[in-house]
């Protein structure tokens, strides 16, 4: 469950792994060592060109794992069709400007208004499309395995006078947001939360963003994200929300 965004940005660890590897082999004449070595160096070339390119993280758990508040279909064409598909395009995006796949996905998407104008747009929606996603799935957990301590029950009272009230501006973000796009619950430099949202694929870390923040949950409100199970009813959709929230993972990013 401990799942890191910045995974979706290939390790270099392996890599270091063939190199020692051939190392060894070196050492060792062997005729069967020799083929082995062959082998490597193929594998090492292929995984270079296949390591460059922004990656799908794969899902936490089990599709049908929040049902019965977010569907098991729902999960299935949110992570492996939506999901791959921001991540599809922001690789086809960045074909003229390889240089940009070494980059860790966040520090791409901050400041999107440097990058080379054609690209902004394209990068800002399927870069913020991979992230968000991403961030989305690690802050929800099967219902009841991650329910909120008391610490984080007073972090919420302190902020916004007690859980009830956190919950219904939350809520009430979801409703406001008009078309699709995000809510957040986020936290500033002094680690004060508050809640905010943002059009489309944006989030509150891209310096485009009108409010500013680190997020420490997120709901995703486009009608793909909950139009099997709820219809139009996107309020029935932010209340099933609650029984599904990683509490867990929210107090270790608010803490940390
Ligand atoms: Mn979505």
């Amino acid at each position: 469950m401990n799942f890191e965004v910045n995974e979706c940005v290939a390790k270099q660890s392996d890599l270091k792994i063939v190199v020692i590897l051939l190392h060894l082999l070196q050492t060792y004449k062997f005729k069967f060592m020799k083929r082995l070595k062959y082998l490597l160096i193929f594998t090492f070339c292929f995984s270079l060109l296949g390591y460059s390119q922004y990656k799908l993280p794969p899902l936490p758990y089990a599709y049908n794992a929040l049902e019965p508040y977010i569907d098991s279909t729902t999960m299935r064409i949110h992570h492996d069709l939506h999901h791959a598909t921001y991540v599809t395009n922001l690789n086809k995006t960045l074909e003229k400007f390889p240089e940009f796949y070494k980059k860790d996905l966040l520090d791409l998407i901050k400041n999107v208004n440097q990058l080379p104008v054609e690209i902004q747009t394209a990068v800002r929606n399927n870069g913020g499309g991979v992230w968000n996603h991403s961030f989305f799935w690690t802050v929800m957990a099967p219902a009841g395995t991650a329910n909120m301590s008391p610490n984080m029950e007073k972090l919420l009272k302190d902020n916004f006078g007690s859980v009830d009230a956190f919950k219904a501006e939350f809520e009430k973000a979801a409703l406001n947001r008009f078309g699709s796009g995000w809510v957040w619950l986020i936290k500033d430099a002094k680690g004060k939360l508050s809640i905010t949202s943002t059009a489309n694929q944006d989030n509150t870390l891209m310096s485009v963003s009108p409010v500013k923040g680190t997020p420490v949950l997120a709901l995703d409100v486009w009608e793909h994200a909950y139009y099997l199970k709820y219809q139009n009813k996107r309020a029935a959709y932010a209340k099933a929300f609650w029984s599904v929230v990683n509490w867990t993972e929210v107090e270790r990013l608010v803490t940390k």
